[in-house]
């Protein structure tokens, strides 16, 4: 199964993907994951990225698209893929479909995730990670159980990325409005898109994730 979780930055797109390869073995590919290590290494492609991202703007689509592909190579064929943070232009949407293609898979489900934007702000800037494992937390809506330690693995220390702060929000969001949700109508078109309530607690919008991917 192959599909794309679609929606704002801070929608919970990633904690959602989380949970679905814990459940059922797929892959996550997020290509602001890519980009994140690809700048941590001081890669080509990660120096093309860092100040676009520091911005809050969209790297090039021929960039992304490529990482993708790649990524896609290195799985196995039958391994379902989670697309988190791609397409997110109408040109990296044509692209994925040719990729796919290429490869003998078809997207089945565009999931949304609907979420009131003046809440996001306030879901990204108190935000922060496992740096050993990646788990995610909140500095309201989820701390870990013992201050300072990962309820995951333990590790002590935690990160937080660079561009979760209120200014770079902004332009994150606009470029979401300007050219990633005109990008919806394309699967629409095919009968494959659903809309999840992003804004219900964790639990119930995966329920909802899971109801979509049983039809
Ligand atoms: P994310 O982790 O998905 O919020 O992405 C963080 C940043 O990486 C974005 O603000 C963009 O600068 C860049 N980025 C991630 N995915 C893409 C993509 N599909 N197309 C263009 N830029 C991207």
């Amino acid at each position: 199964m192959n599909i794309i979780l679609l929606g704002p930055p801070g929608a919970g797109k990633g904690t959602q993907a989380q949970r679905l390869v814990e459940k059922h073995g797929m892959r996550q590919l997020s290509t602001g994951d890519m980009l994140r290590a690809a700048v941590s290494a001081g890669t080509p492609t990660g120096l093309e990225a860092k100040s676009v991202m520091a911005r809050g703007e969209l790297v090039s689509d021929d960039l992304v698209s490529a990482l993708i592909g790649d990524e896609l190579d290195a799985m196995a064929p039958g391994s379902g893929a989670i697309f988190d943070g791609y397409p997110r232009t109408a040109s990296q949407a044509h692209s994925l479909d040719v990729i796919l293609e290429a490869r003998g898979r078809t997207l089945d489900h565009v999931i949304e995730l609907d979420v009131n934007e003046d809440a996001l702000v306030e879901r990204i800037t108190g935000r922060f990670t496992c740096a050993a494992c990646g788990k995610g937390y909140h500095d309201v809506f989820e701390r870990p159980r013992v201050d300072g330690t990962c309820d995951k693995c333990g590790g002590h220390e935690f990160k937080r990325r660079p561009d979760d702060n209120a200014n770079t929000v902004r332009t994150r969001m606009a470029e979401y409005r300007a050219k990633t949700a005109p990008i919806l109508p394309i699967y629409e078109a095919r009968g494959i898109v659903a809309r999840v309530d992003g804004m219900a607690d964790m639990d119930a919008v995966t329920a909802a994730i899971e109801a979509v991917l049983a039809r």
